[in-house]
């Protein structure tokens, strides 16, 4: 369906998403980089997993958005809060051993203006990355940088019009491609588009926190080696391709009105147990 991008050192996994109307099915997918495994092996970014070492104690996310490309914030009738999703999820991820800070409102996240290119290969973002992110590694702390843009992905292949998201290999940078979430929107339920940003914010953090082979070694046998860095389950945000429903209802009532926050399946949440201890 999409390769996976190798630009300099960054290994590009995207998130892609298709929309059918009559069906209103938002159909999550996602292709990973190849040889992901190995802990970063033969790669000169770091090993994403070493997130999981004790001594780093505070994982600190860092978005920036462009101009009016600022992500989903704010109550959700019925739910919470709308960054409750990623927070929940990271939080679960690390089994609520690491202090999280992972900015809920829009003001405390930065804007950067405008961004004119349309079509942004990974080089483009991790320019964009070293010109506004001010958030590094440091002792006992592992930051990721996520940015908000409009356009597109674009890669060796060309516009990619349905990739959602992007994980750029061990650099820590992730992008969202706000005018492709745009396109999940469901009228009749406003908090589809919404759910769609936050699982696809989920997928590539995991990705960045070396999910599925990605530096985090799968325990049972559950990677999609077809695929990447994913998992088999269909049910886990994980995985490459996550049908939601084909009902968007259905949808949000599974994830979100039951309070089911939690996306990762057994496996995926195994797989970090290992290293954290569990919760
Ligand atoms: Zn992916
Ligand atoms: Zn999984």
């Amino acid at each position: 369906m999409c390769d996976g991008t190798t630009f300099a050192a960054a290994r590009a996994t995207t998130l892609v998403v298709m929309y059918r109307i009559l069906a209103v099915v938002a159909m999550l997918a996602a292709c990973g980089s190849p040889g992901g495994g190995g802990g970063g092996g033969g790669d000169d970014t770091p090993d994403p997993a070493t997130v999981f070492d004790p001594s780093v104690t505070r994982v600190v996310i860092e978005i920036d958005f462009e101009d009016g490309q600022e992500p989903f914030t704010g109550p959700i009738l019925g739910f919470g809060d709308t960054m409750d999703v990623t927070v929940t999820n990271i939080d679960r991820v690390f089994a609520g051993k690491k202090q999280l800070t992972i900015p809920r409102v829009v003001g405390a996240m930065e804007n950067i203006g405008a961004v004119a290119d349309e079509e942004l290969t990974s080089a483009d973002l991790l320019a964009l990355s070293n010109a506004h992110r001010d958030l590094r590694d440091g002792t006992g702390g592992k930051s990721y940088y996520v940015l908000f843009v409009g356009g597109h992905f674009a890669d060796g292949g060309g516009v990619r019009p349905t990739v959602l998201g992007v994980s750029l290999g061990g650099t820590g940078v992730i992008a969202m491609f706000k005018d492709v979430i745009r396109t999940t929107s469901v009228p009749a339920f406003p908090n589809v588009v919404r759910f769609v940003e936050q699982s696809t914010l989920v997928h590539e953090l995991g990705h960045a926190i070396g999910l599925v082979g990605n530096g985090v070694e799968p325990t049972v046998d559950h990677k999609d080696t077809e695929h990447g860095a994913h998992c088999t389950n269909d049910a886990c945000v994980m995985y490459y391709l996550n049908e939601g429903a084909s009902d968007a209802a259905a949808f949000a009532q599974k994830y979100v009105l039951a309070g089911n926050t939690i996306l990762f399946d057994g496996a995926c949440l195994g797989d970090v147990d290992a290293l954290t201890g569990g919760p």
